[in-house]
């Protein structure tokens, strides 16, 4: 069945964890850039929930201090600031007691208008929301129920969570939101391959010598040690992040654009992908002690841990498309800079026709940059202009529109805020389905399972990483594209 999709005339947006880091940092400011886009009208109700016991005074003045904290001041405008805050409303609940579900249904609209719930909470509370809502007589057509990550620690836990949302709400009514799928140059890359005749035919192993997909941060686990210890580089980015945009990349054409048929594309590439069994072909990471902090095991507070902080690994993908074809992924913490790329190596030219100085060629490299900057380059061999003779040169194709949308006046929305949209309109495209979830669980486990007790490798914080994740492309006789901002 394909979900409703509605324009957005008002709504009641619930969030559970208002009070919460994601709500304050991310929420409150998205919704708030949406009004000022014209996009939410003033009769929205977005109702706060959480355990904090406050009036809704109390609240929005919080909700205001987010504003003042995290949007720069030249976004705020002071009336549409107001206009804002006076569509919020607060409920102090505690989502685990029976009491406070039935003063929930009192806030809300009876007018027919989509609702959306944000568990913006622990997951160990998804299942006991989910039940809340469901016992309090809210679920109906206009119901949308969003959910973040971490969805599990491996796949019995994520099938448990799916069970758990699914006793409550239809497939079609649940979001799990994945905020990369969110960023405006992922969805370009569907633009460039799907609207463009140019790439689809060279998007195959015929053309292709291999996919670089990096997601490096330049901050460690500091704050968070012991939290991040039971997780792991390999649950926290690798399972959802790189996967789903080794997904974007790698799936078939969908016969349309809408939510089934871009999912179903996305777990048939999931269920491709090759165990990945050879131990030299993953290489597991902790930062070591510098400058601005402490190693990864201080910050875990566990001189003994084996958990990474860093991943690289070679995947491969069974399909006519893709055999022969590595993917190789890469994220990690305290590294040189923040960057997140995939990059599409093409093959070198079978045969060059020039010779003398300055005639090497270089592959073709489609770049397609979420941050900073998003953008997307494509780099070409060119003729050095000016330069007497056939002397040639490597130039970049820019396709970036972050700086053109600037000129333009727009500005690039952040992902929260195009998929907060995307709920209340009812369009699930860039939410994961349950099945991609586990699917993709089901690839990741055995791999945790196999190197959980390894001691990973140690690396220097600001660089690029282990030495033998620079082996792993050496081998294969290729080379990772620079960590630069
Ligand atoms: P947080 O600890 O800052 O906030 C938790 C919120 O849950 C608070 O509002 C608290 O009042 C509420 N809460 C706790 N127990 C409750 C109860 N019994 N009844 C009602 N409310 C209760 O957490 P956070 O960082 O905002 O993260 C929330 C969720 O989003 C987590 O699952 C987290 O993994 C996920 N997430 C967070 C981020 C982020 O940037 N912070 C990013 C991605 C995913």
């Amino acid at each position: 069945m394909v979900a409703k999709v509605v324009p957005v005339d008002s709504f009641d947006l619930v969030v559970f964890g208002a009070t919460g880091d994601l709500s304050r940092r991310k929420l409150i400011p998205a919704l708030y850039r949406r009004m000022a886009d014209g996009q939410i009208p003033d009769t929205a109700r977005i109702i706060g929930a959480a355990r904090s016991d406050m009036d809704v005074q109390a609240f929005r003045n919080m909700a205001a201090e987010a504003l003042d904290r995290f949007v720069p001041p030249e976004e705020l405008d002071q009336s549409i600031r107001d206009r804002f805050l006076s569509c919020i409303d607060y409920l102090a609940l505690d989502v685990t007691k029976e009491a406070g579900w039935a003063d929930l249904r009192s806030l809300l609209s009876d007018d027919g208008r989509p609702c959306a719930y944000y568990l913006s909470v622990a997951p160990r509370f998804f299942g006991v929301i989910a039940d809340g809502i469901r016992k309090a007589g809210l679920v109906n057509d206009m119901t949308r129920i969003v959910v973040e990550k971490p969805l599990g620690r491996d796949l019995a836990s994520a099938q448990e969570l799916n069970n758990q949302l699914s006793q409550c709400f239809s497939e079609q009514k649940i979001y799990r939101i994945d905020h990369y799928l969110g960023k405006e140059t992922v969805q370009n890359l569907m633009a460039l391959r799907f609207a463009n005749a140019l790439f689809e035919p060279l998007w195959n192993a015929r053309y292709i010598d291999h996919v670089q997909i990096t997601a490096a941060e330049k901050v460690g686990i500091e704050g968070r040690g012991p939290y991040y210890d039971n997780v792991g580089a390999m649950r926290d980015m690798v399972q959802n992040h790189l996967l789903q945009l080794l997904c974007l990349t790698a799936m078939e054409p969908p016969s349309h654009f809408a939510p089934d048929a871009v999912r179903d594309e996305k777990l048939k590439v999931l269920r491709a992908l090759e165990p990945l069994t050879d131990p030299a072909d993953i290489v597991r990471g902790q930062y070591r002690k510098d400058s601005i902090g402490g190693s990864y095991l201080e910050e875990a507070e566990n001189p003994d841990s084996r958990t990474e902080s860093f991943v690289a690994l070679k995947a491969g993908i069974s399909n006519w498309r893709w055999s022969g074809v590595p993917f190789y992924l890469r994220t990690g913490k305290r590294l040189r800079s923040r960057v997140s790329e995939i990059a599409i190596r093409f093959k070198d030219i079978p045969h060059s026709i020039f010779s003398g100085p300055q005639t090497a060629t270089k592959p073709n490299i489609l770049a397609i940059r979420l941050q900073p900057d998003e953008g997307i380059t494509l780099s070409m061999t060119v003729k050095d202009p000016g330069q007497g003779g056939m002397r040639l040169t490597d130039t970049d194709l820019d396709m970036s529109f972050a700086e053109s949308l600037t000129h333009s006046g727009a500005r690039l929305p952040d992902a929260y805020e195009r998929l907060v949209m995307d709920v209340i309109r009812g369009d699930q495209t860039l939410f994961m389905r349950g099945d991609e979830v586990e699917a993709a669980w089901a690839w990741i486990d055995p791999i945790i399972q196999a190197n959980s007790s390894i001691r990973p490798v140690q690396y220097d914080s600001g660089s690029s990483g282990p030495e033998d994740a620079l082996m792993l492309l050496h081998r294969d006789g290729r080379r990772w594209r620079e960590i630069s901002a």
